[in-house]
């Protein structure tokens, strides 16, 4: 092990990391490869004392998140180099993996990450039953439908990976106080104080990297605009065999380890470790520990395990040894029992710290050895650069808002963790944590047959269901868009077509602006101009890369006055995006939640309000006004995310149930999110983090109506103007896809003659069209209309072509000027 010489606490440093795991010491190293030197990380006890020192040290580059698999992909490649690198040779195992598939859905969602993998450089194989033994002799394979192989995957040696990124940030110039508990934090002079019982650190920026005391270090930060982090502690466990004489005689005969295996249907994975096995379920009836008052964290758990408790994995232990039965041939020599972190959704917690200035979390890693690598560079670009190469929403703090308590933490940490290797079909809903926030009709939704999904912890209908429906959980699982839904869904589009629909849609985040310079502020802030008063624009902010930040619609009051309003889901990361530039003098409010909209949308919406409503229907589209439906005050927007004539309808919570009642008494159809996704596709409308992510700039985003290059400054002008100049790589298009029963999903690839060259950010069947409608990336020479092209929509390829620089959907927007 590397020896520290004995360091005095240093009165001062850049950047302070509070824990000594994986990710503390790889964000540490990230950042003095940055050139960041002056930095300090603290640690409790010993490095790895936390989570790290138990991990099996498993190492998959497997997800179906684009961003997570670029973190996981970027880990191998460091790993590989790493110890030549920094002088330091640790255990590293290329072994590859096998993903065992029961269902033809598991193979559909394998050739998906294959399609992404290849995207990324990554030689992932999807292998027939017949191919599976010539990698893995030991298996069964009777009841299988195929594989996936990774040649990628593999394990290190956790502590060994931690010390040789330890040494590496060392040798930079990073220090690493071990036995160096911080206590707390203060905020002074606009700087940091770290406090140890040592003596105080300053500095100007703090990283939360505590595992699984991340909880604890973030309520420092609550009287500082901070909030708990969202987190519950789970115990995981892998038994260890005894040796095998036949395993370590094929591994000296053929010169490697087995691969890994896993049996995600089952969910478990199975390694070979020395010449035996090691064997890790993630078993349904789960424990999670810490998560109540009377069973409180302790004040130190350093290199503790929890008591063995074997009865939980025994299915899955019985179905290990039916599946490899030479498992079944050795006694267990050693059980590990371990706390991991889970977020609320599974993935980390990286970047920004909401509410607070200058403090960034690295913490909540399930797979934090196989993420270490990459999540070191990506909180070290959010620390130097203050923005990331690769958009990760995924993976940002600001995703769950006050919405996510400890319950919803402990509730969903449960459901996530029993069903790790659980498939994300496009229209189930996993049930726990729900009902966190309801609008105030939500009743009469569900009883309007509302399917609900939940947007920010809002729950919005997702579909309404018939009589007779399948709301079957089995009947979810495809990625087909037959299903019950698909009949409804398409009726849901022809009412908002033919007639009117609406759609209660709580929980748009939206912010008021005001104070003398508002608008000169603004207009700094978006790309391009700022609407009259009495009219609302879309607003697209970029960073300083030109990169795509968000969009909001911006109303303006006139007076220096303006609503922004922006998506469900934004709400912290637009804020705080708005708040990190706000001038002094000028006042920013969040009113998200305050009130409830509904989207009143289709060709006889102005009929339907001049019965129920007193406004002038005849303003014309993209302005706003305040008027009365059904008695009662509200504002009136005439947009439509839907393509259609329509306004949307902002009230008070205690006046929307009235009004609400009055729209449907007046004949409107209910229609859910999955209806407003295919219509606002088949209209090219972007979503965001989706269509609209930091991955592309305005200009590849096709963006440039809302840019205005000749405005004196905005945030981005530079960097746009450069890329004019040089062209964009590449560009957004709509394409009109052959596709079969599945619409092309989020990173399907793009391919001519042979080549992939582009993705797919969007696609949904468009019912108005009567055709499968993708929204996507494309090389931008390739963008051109009439180009043939073919997507892979898991795994098999459909033709498409790109259309017209147009929606597909009333191209001239008539319909929604009426
Ligand atoms: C049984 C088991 C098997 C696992 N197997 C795998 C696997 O195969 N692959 C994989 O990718 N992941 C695996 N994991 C998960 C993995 O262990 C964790 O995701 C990873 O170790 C998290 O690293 P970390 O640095 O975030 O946290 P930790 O390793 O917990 O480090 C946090 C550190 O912060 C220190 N600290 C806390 N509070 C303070 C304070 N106030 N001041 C100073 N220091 C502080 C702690 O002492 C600790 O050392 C496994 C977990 C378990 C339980």
């Amino acid at each position: 092990m590397a020896e520290t010489p004995p360091l005095s606490i240093p009165s001062h440093a850049r950047v302070v990391i509070i824990g000594g795991g994986v990710v503390g010491v790889s964000a540490l190293y990230h950042l003095a490869k940055a050139g960041w030197r002056d930095c300090v990380l603290l640690e409790k006890n010993e490095l790895t004392a936390g989570s790290t020192w138990h991990a099996a040290g498993n190492v998959p580059t497997f997800s179906t998140s684009w961003s997570v698999m670029n973190m996981q992909r970027y880990s191998t490649e460091l790993y590989r180099g790493l110890g030549a690198a920094v002088g330091y040779p640790m255990n590293y195992h290329v072994t590859g993996s096998i993903r065992l598939a029961h269902s033809r859905e598991r193979m559909q969602e394998f050739a998906r990450a294959r399609g992404m993998g290849r995207y990324q450089g990554m030689a992932l194989d999807v292998l027939g039953v017949d191919e599976i033994r010539g990698r893995y002799p030991f298996v069964e394979t009777h009841d299988l439908m195929g594989a996936l192989y990774d040649p990628a995957d593999g394990d290190i040696d956790p502590a060994q990976l931690t010390q040789a990124l330890a040494k590496g940030a060392r040798d930079m110039g990073a220090a690493i106080l071990r036995f160096t508990p911080a206590t707390g934090v203060s905020r002074v002079n606009g700087e940091w104080l770290v406090h140890t019982a040592k003596g105080d650190i300053r500095c100007e920026i703090v990283v939360n990297a505590a595992g699984y005391y991340a909880q604890r270090v973030s309520d420092w930060f609550v009287p500082y605009g901070g909030r708990r982090v969202p987190m519950v502690v789970m115990s995981h466990q892998y038994l260890l065999s005894e040796p095998i004489a036949e395993i370590e005689a094929w591994s000296r005969e053929v010169g490697h380890k087995l691969p890994l295996l896993r049996d995600v249907d089952v969910s478990y994975y199975l390694r070979q470790e020395k010449g035996g096995f090691n064997l890790g379920p993630y078993e349904r009836n789960c424990r999670a520990h810490w998560a109540s008052p009377d069973d409180p964290l302790p004040e130190d758990f350093s290199f503790q395990l929890f008591p063995d408790d074997l009865d939980r994995l025994e299915p899955y232990i019985v179905d290990a040894m039916a599946r490899v039965p030479l498992l079944g041939t050795a006694g267990i020599s050693k059980v590990i029992n371990g706390p991991i972190p889970y977020a609320p959704d599974g993935n980390p917690l990286i970047g920004p710290m909401p509410g607070v200035p200058n403090a960034f979390e690295a913490c909540v890693f399930t797979f934090g050895i196989a993420q270490a690598g990459g999540a070191g560079k990506v909180l070290a670009e959010w620390v130097t650069e203050g923005a990331t190469e690769w958009d990760m929403w995924s993976c940002d703090p600001r995703r769950f808002t006050a919405y996510a308590d400890q319950d919803y933490c402990v509730a969903k940490g449960m459901e996530v963790y029993g069903h790790e290797y659980g498939m994300q079909f496009p229209h189930a809903r996993w049930p726990a944590g729900a009902d966190r926030r309801s609008s105030p009709v939500h009743d009469r939704v569900k009883a309007l047959g509302g399917q609900f999904g939940a947007y920010n912890g809002w729950e919005r209908a997702n579909w309404f269901a018939g009589p007779g429906d399948d709301l079957s959980w089995e009947a979810s699982q495809t990625w087909s868009r037959r299903g019950p839904w698909e009949a409804r869904i398409r009726a849901e589009c022809e009412a908002v077509r033919d007639g009117v629909g609406v759609l209660d849609l709580p929980g748009f985040s939206r912010f008021e602006l005001s104070g003398a310079g508002a608008g000169d502020w603004l207009r700094g802030m978006v790309a391009g101009g700022l609407p009259k008063e009495g009219r609302v624009s879309l607003g697209y902010f970029a960073d300083q890369r030109g990169r795509i930040q968000t969009e909001m619609s911006v109303l303006n009051h006139g007076g220096d006055r303006f609503t922004l309003i922006t998506a469900s889901v934004a709400q912290w990361h637009d804020f705080e995006w708005l708040k990190a530039h706000l001038l002094p003098g000028l006042v920013l409010e969040d009113h998200s939640g305050l009130r409830d909209t509904l989207i009143v949308t289709g060709p006889k919406a102005r009929e339907l309000f001049a019965a129920i409503g007193d406004a002038d229907w005849s303003l014309p589209w993209l302005s706003f006004q305040n008027g009365m439906v059904a008695g009662r005050r509200c504002d009136l927007l005439r947009v439509s995310f839907a393509g259609e004539l329509g306004w949307e309808i902002h009230a008070l919570h205690e006046d929307m149930p009235a009004i609400y009642a009055a729209v449907l008494g007046a004949g409107a159809v209910p229609f859910g999110m999955f209806a407003l996704n295919s219509l606002r596709i088949e209209k090219g409308y972007r979503a965001w983090k989706v269509d609209l992510s930091s991955d592309y700039s305005l200009l590849e985003g096709g963006l440039e109506r809302f840019v205005k290059l000749d405005k004196p400054a905005f945030t981005g002008r530079a960097a746009l103007l450069a890329e004019q100049q040089r062209g964009v790589r590449k560009r957004f298009v709509t394409l009109k896809v052959a596709a079969g029963d599945c619409d092309a999903p989020y990173m399907s690839t793009l391919w001519h003659q042979g080549q992939v060259v582009g993705e797919i950010t969007s696609g949904a069947w468009g019912y108005r069209v009567n055709a499968s409608v993708a929204l996507g990336m494309l090389r931008a020479d390739l963008a051109v209309p009439g180009t043939a092209l073919e997507v892979e929509i898991y795994g098999e390829r459909f033709a498409a072509v790109v259309q017209e620089e147009k929606p597909m959907w009333d191209p001239a927007n008539q319909r929604i000027r009426a």
